[in-house]
């Protein structure tokens, strides 16, 4: 593929070997101001790469250095996320340049196109296990949006870039799956939102953990468990991003948990 080379000068050297991929949406008003405001020192932020709506691709840091992307941020346990992964800047406006009607700007088909035959790139480069590849929600839940509920993270698993549950394991898991978790959880049929507390709510942090994100198992469904779940829901439940719990979200958390899991032991 054809990549065009603008350097950028916010970029040192690595303290750990690459193992991640992280995804984010540019978030602002055109693609312009986004490379421009990478490329300027005093702005001290990057990317490897930067993706303009129609597929082209621009690289301004050599893939062996760290670029500054990612900012405070954890995964599966690890921090300084920058010296561990390559990231891909995406142009588009999301949360806070939407579309006439608060619509979120879709990410056209050409990009995605050129997005996947970046990573699958990378992934021939580099060995990054699939459950760390994430957006930037992901591993910055209290303070990321991006690459938001619009982004296809299923065409981009149906590539092999990414964990994805298959849908017949999500149908066949959700009959189930309900009743069990209901009785493990003691849910009562309603879900966990903002002010619970006690086991139940412990069970779901763990899982959230289990999959990679920053959060400690208090029991207590504070602000940022409610950004954890936020952050599950923007990749995993695109359809209902609110930071409550409901079963389906609490369903589909145990589903990834378990997809997870497995990654984990095979790796
Ligand atoms: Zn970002």
């Amino acid at each position: 593929m054809k990549i065009e080379a603008l350097p950028s000068p916010n970029f040192n050297d690595r303290k750990h070997p690459i193992d991640m991929l992280v995804l984010h949406y540019t978030g602002m008003e055109t693609g312009q101001a986004a490379l421009d405001r990478m490329r300027d020192a005093e702005a001290g932020v990057s990317a490897h790469y930067m993706l303009w709506e129609d597929g082209r691709v621009v690289q301004l840091v050599g893939e062996d250095k760290r670029a500054w992307h990612a900012g405070v941020s954890r995964w599966q346990g690890d921090e300084d996320l920058n010296s561990r992964s390559i990231g891909i800047e995406i142009v588009n406006g999301g949360h806070d340049w939407p579309l006439a009607g608060n619509v979120l700007p879709p990410y056209p088909d050409a990009q995605i196109d050129a997005l996947i035959e970046l990573c699958a790139g990378i992934l021939e480069r580099w060995h990054i296990p699939g459950s760390r590849i994430v957006g930037h929600s992901d591993i910055a839940p209290m303070r990321k949006q991006d690459p938001g509920e619009h982004f296809p993270w299923d065409r981009l698993a149906g590539a092999g870039i990414g964990l994805w549950p298959h849908s017949d394991t999500a149908v066949t898991a959700n009959r189930t799956e309900n009743a069990r978790l209901e009785k493990e959880l003691d849910l009562i049929g309603r879900g966990l939102s903002r002010g619970d507390t006690g086991q139940s709510v412990g069970r779901m942090q763990a899982m959230l953990a289990d999959i990679g994100y920053d959060l400690p198992q208090s029991e207590k469904y504070d602000e940022q468990t409610a950004a954890c779940v936020q952050a599950f829901q923007l990749r995993w439940a695109q359809d209902r991003v609110s930071g409550e719990a409901d079963l389906a979200t609490l369903q589909r958390i145990s589903i990834v948990e378990d997809l997870y899991r497995r990654a984990l032991d095979e790796a």
